[in-house]
C-alpha cells in the first residue's frame, strides 16, 4: 500500500488525496465534485496557477494565444495528448494574452511553448508545436 497522491482538482484547484490505483477511475473532487483528472486540457490563469502547480502528478502547460495560428492547429493534438496521458500527467493551457504578467514570469518568448513542471519546478521546455508521436516521445524522455 503506497501513500495516496496529492492532486489539485482541474476545476477548483482544491487538493485531493487519491490512491495511485484509483487514478484511472475518473476520481471526483471532494470539494466541487468535478472530475479531478479530466481527459481534456484545463485552463490555467494567474489566479489558479500556483495552486495547480502543487501535487504529485507532473503538470504540462501549453502557453498559447488566440491570435496564434500554430497554437490553434496544435489544440487538437494537445487534446489527444490529454486523453492518452490521463492519470499520468495533467495538461493545462495558459492564455498568454489574458495572463501577460505570468507569461512574462515564465519567460515566454514565443508561442506555442510547452513547459513541463514536476514537483512545482520546471523540468523541461519545448518551443513550438509538436506532432502527437513526438510530443509523447518527448514526455516519455522526461519519464512520463
Ligand atoms: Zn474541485
Amino acid at each position: 500500500m503506497t501513500d495516496p497522491l496529492l492532486i489539485p482538482c482541474a476545476h477548483c484547484a482544491g487538493l485531493n488525496r487519491i490512491p495511485a490505483t484509483r487514478l484511472g477511475d475518473s476520481p471526483r473532487c471532494g470539494h466541487c465534485k468535478s472530475s479531478i483528472l479530466p481527459a481534456t486540457p484545463f485552463d490555467l490563469d494567474e489566479a489558479n496557477f500556483a495552486k495547480q502547480l502543487r501535487g504529485d502528478l507532473p503538470l504540462l502547460v501549453d502557453v498559447w494565444a488566440d491570435w496564434c495560428g500554430p497554437c490553434k492547429s496544435f489544440a487538437p493534438t494537445y487534446q489527444q495528448a490529454a486523453q492518452q496521458l490521463q492519470g499520468r500527467c495533467r495538461l493545462g493551457k495558459l492564455d498568454s494574452e489574458q495572463n501577460r504578467q505570468l507569461a512574462g514570469q515564465l519567460g515566454i518568448r514565443s508561442i506555442p511553448t510547452l513547459i513541463l513542471f514536476k514537483n512545482g519546478v520546471e523540468a523541461a521546455r519545448q518551443s513550438g508545436a509538436l506532432p502527437l508521436p513526438q510530443l509523447l516521445a518527448w514526455l516519455r524522455s522526461q519519464g512520463i
